[in-house]
């Protein structure tokens, strides 16, 4: 999923060195030459990431990033600012002002486009919570009152001595709880110690410290954790390798403290933000809006999510895709073997959708046997590729039924339509839906497990 960025620079050579790069990883590019046009940019087009020079004509770069931080409007947009020399006080004010991050132009490319698919990627997670939880407030469900907050956790991994050296400034500066652990240590900590951390530090280069980061990432407990790992500035082949395995973010081994206690901070503030989030689905919301039997999402949920990033797709011009799923025959699983039974397939498949979809897009059953899929920012090739697999997974292995030997074998038809961009007017939503619904009548009519693609409006 490509995303949109604003180059902010006075220099016009910069400008172009940084913009042929971005467009041959096919990021879509905008451009702005002093502070005031870059706010308005900002505004007019959403990029999802702006990268800002230091020295930006106008109030300068870090003022225009405080600038960007203070409006809500384009308060989720993600700052990296350059400048040409990242000391540790740069790189202190940078995070102060609320920069994501500062590098040093001429850095490494490798670690650059590294640094950039992780802020990208946190942009996007960030906004559709933000989505997420503006649907559930347009449903008349606010935000929980923040009750009582945990002390934040916070976890130093490092070789013994070091370990201490890193965690003392945190515990001036974060207030809560900071442990150390040794690398060898770190996981079976993890299993026994609760809570578990939410941000982790993982002061350990190499090969081992990123088979843990990896380990953290795919476990449960530390799936949402902050993870800042720390490398030897000389090895940037690792920090890149570091962010694209999932760290939020990476620090040269021997930032000043000061650095290392901010980066400590943003973290926990930001994990603090996406549980808030996360937690807004509360459980009276909950009730609401999914179904029982799956936990997806219900009809109701599901029609003001679409109409919104229908809204929103229409304020950045990317398109939205949209799947009506249905199974196939489904009436004679029932009949053949009874609806208790017909009901643990209907739970195994919704499973199966869910975890083959990407966390922002939206799975709902909107009826019996039916599910709706949504998919922001995404077009045409990625959205098909997505509705085979969905159409695969379901094919693929017959759904196993506890004291059963043998499985129910069940297909799916999908109809998939396309957002137009600029194309129908914010009526979009329902005629996407209602596409991709009559897509869906061609793949049963055309034998079933398959998927059709709707024509577009005329
Ligand atoms: P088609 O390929 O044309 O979609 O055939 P179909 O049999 O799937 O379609 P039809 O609409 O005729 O029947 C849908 C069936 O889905 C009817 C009903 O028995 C079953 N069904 C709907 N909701 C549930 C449910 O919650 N649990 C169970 N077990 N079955 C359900
Ligand atoms: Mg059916
Ligand atoms: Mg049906």
């Amino acid at each position: 999923m490509p995303g949109r960025i604003l180059i902010a620079d006075g220099v016009a050579t910069n400008r172009i060195s940084l913009k042929v790069m971005l467009c041959s990883a096919s990021y879509d590019v905008v451009q702005a030459t002093d502070t005031a046009q870059a706010l308005k940019t900002a505004r007019n087009c959403a990029p999802d990431l702006a990268i800002v020079d230091c020295d930006l004509p106008g109030e300068g770069g870090l003022a225009l990033c405080q600038r960007l931080k203070a409006q809500a409007e384009t308060a989720d947009i993600a700052v990296l600012v350059m400048c040409g020399q990242a000391t540790p006080e740069a790189r202190l004010a940078a995070l102060a002002a609320g920069a994501e991050e500062m590098l040093e132009k001429g850095m490494n490319r490798q670690l650059f486009m590294a640094r950039i698919r992780s802020l990208l990627r946190l942009s996007g997670q960030e906004r559709e919570w933000r989505l997420r939880t503006d649907t559930a407030a347009e449903l008349g469900f606010h935000d929980p009152p923040a009750t009582f907050v945990q002390e934040p956790g916070v976890l130093v991994a490092a070789a013994p001595g070091l370990a201490e050296e890193w965690a003392a400034p945190i515990v001036g500066a974060v207030g809560g709880s900071v442990q150390t652990v040794s690398p060898d240590d770190l996981l079976d900590h993890l299993s026994h110690s609760a809570p578990p951390p939410d941000v982790v530090v993982l002061a350990i280069d190499g090969a081992q410290g990123l088979n843990l980061l990896a380990e953290l990432r795919s476990r449960a407990e530390t799936r949402h954790a902050g993870i800042i790992t720390l490398h030897d500035p000389a090895e940037p082949a690792h920090m890149a390798a570091a962010l694209d395995l999932g760290a939020s973010e990476t620090a040269p081994a021997g930032p000043g403290s000061q650095e290392l206690a901010a980066r400590v901070a943003r973290q926990i503030a930001r994990k603090a933000r996406a549980d808030r989030l996360r937690n807004t689905l509360h459980d009276s919301l909950k009730l609401a809006v999914t179904d029982p039997l799956t936990g997806l999402y219900n009809r109701r949920y599901a029609l003001p999510h679409l109409a919104r990033v229908a809204r929103r797709a229409e304020e950045t011009g990317k398109p939205f895709s949209v799947m009506v799923l249905d199974l196939d025959r489904f009436k004679t699983v029932n009949d053949r073997h009874g609806h208790a039974a017909g009901d643990a397939v209907l739970k195994e498949i919704a499973r199966r959708l869910k975890d083959n979809l990407r966390a922002e897009d939206l799975v709902a059953r909107i009826g019996g046997e039916e599910f709706l899929v949504v998919m922001p920012d995404t077009g045409l090739p990625e959205a098909h590729a997505a509705a085979e697999r969905l159409r695969r997974v379901t094919e693929a292995r017959p759904v196993r039924l506890p004291g059963r030997d043998d499985g129910i074998h069940v297909t799916l038809s999908v109809g998939l339509s396309v957002s137009q961009p600029n194309r129908t007017p914010s009526s979009r939503a329902r005629e996407v839906f209602e596409r991709a619904d009559r897509a869906l009548m061609g793949a049963k009519v055309g034998g079933r497990n398959q998927v059709t693609i709707a024509r577009s409006a005329a």
